[in-house]
């Protein structure tokens, strides 16, 4: 499990917030804006490897330096890396991308949690940073300003100054997938990086938030694994649908279901400003 010498990178070109110089995909350890991964970060190359690193990872810090360096699964390694390298959108061209799994991003002592889907290719796979640099992490930052998570509301790149108070992000799974489609196997092997912070957060956990129906089941999937107590009916995923979920030391997690901030959902008005400040505000409750 080491880190791959054969990556072919483009670049390096200048970040769009430091103006450091970086290849594409980013090297770990080589600078970008909290990259909490290095050159020895140990690399998961398959499943098996996934749950032996996850498993061992002490800290969120530590699953997420690990997270950040998987290539676990080869179908979504090579799609984000070939649009990190050659398959930009013209208006990015000259910026580097990320061109790797989104770590977490918010604050490491919140007590609520936020489950997306999975990065968007020219979003976190070109910043780095959960649902920045696009028109969900756009309508998303937004509403997380409004409602006092977020000290701007705006998102544009890792290093721009934004923190979340309260709050942290993650997805359920953590490379951009080719038409936003993870299959079965990329979602389960990806659910354990999930499931290790879960782990980790372990009783200071109060809520989970999901974005969309597959951030929904891929928490029911990860919490059932790890021992929780899900309802016998699984519960179903809908806008501001609303589950109780009890850990194993008897502690109750509340599970929030809130439609995605994808521009199908706020374009077509399915999802409203007002509708996901209701939800995120009901989070405190
Ligand atoms: S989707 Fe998850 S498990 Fe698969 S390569 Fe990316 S980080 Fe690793």
């Amino acid at each position: 499990m080491s880190v791959p010498d054969d990556i072919a990178r483009t670049g390096p070109d200048p970040h769009p917030v430091t103006g450091q110089p970086f290849l594409s995909p980013v090297p770990p350890g080589t600078g970008w804006p909290d990259d909490s991964a290095t050159a020895v970060t140990p690399v998961a190359h398959t499943p098996e490897d996934v749950l032996e690193l996850a498993a061992s990872a002490s800290s969120l810090a530590e699953v997420d330096a690990r997270l950040s360096v998987c290539r676990a699964c080869p179908r979504l390694v090579d799609w984000r890396e070939t649009v990190a390298r050659q398959g930009r959108r013209a208006s990015f061209a000259d910026q580097p991308y990320w061109g790797r799994p989104g770590p977490s991003f918010g604050d490491p002592t919140a007590d609520t949690l936020i489950v997306g889907l999975a990065p968007a290719a020219n979003g976190t796979n070109r910043t780095g940073r959960m649902f920045t640099g696009d028109a969900s992490g756009d309508f998303l930052y937004a509403a997380l300003h409004r409602t006092g998570y977020a000290n701007q509301p705006t998102s544009v790149a890792a290093g721009d100054g934004l923190a979340l108070t309260g709050l942290r992000i993650v997805a359920s799974v953590r490379c951009a997938p080719p038409a936003n489609a993870p299959t079965p196997l990329e979602r389960a092997t990806c659910a354990t990086w999930l499931g290790r912070d879960l782990e980790l957060l372990g009783d200071s956990l109060r809520v989970i938030m999901t974005l969309g129906a597959i951030g929904w089941q891929g928490v029911l999937a990860a919490t059932s694994s790890l021992g929780w107590t899900v309802p016998k009916v699984r519960p179903k995923f809908g806008h501001a649908a609303e589950t109780i979920l009890v850990t194993p030391t008897g502690h109750p997690v509340r599970l929030v279901g809130c439609f995605h901030v994808s521009p199908h959902n706020t374009y077509t008005g399915r999802l409203t400003p007002q509708m996901l400040d209701e939800v995120l505000l009901s989070l405190r409750d």
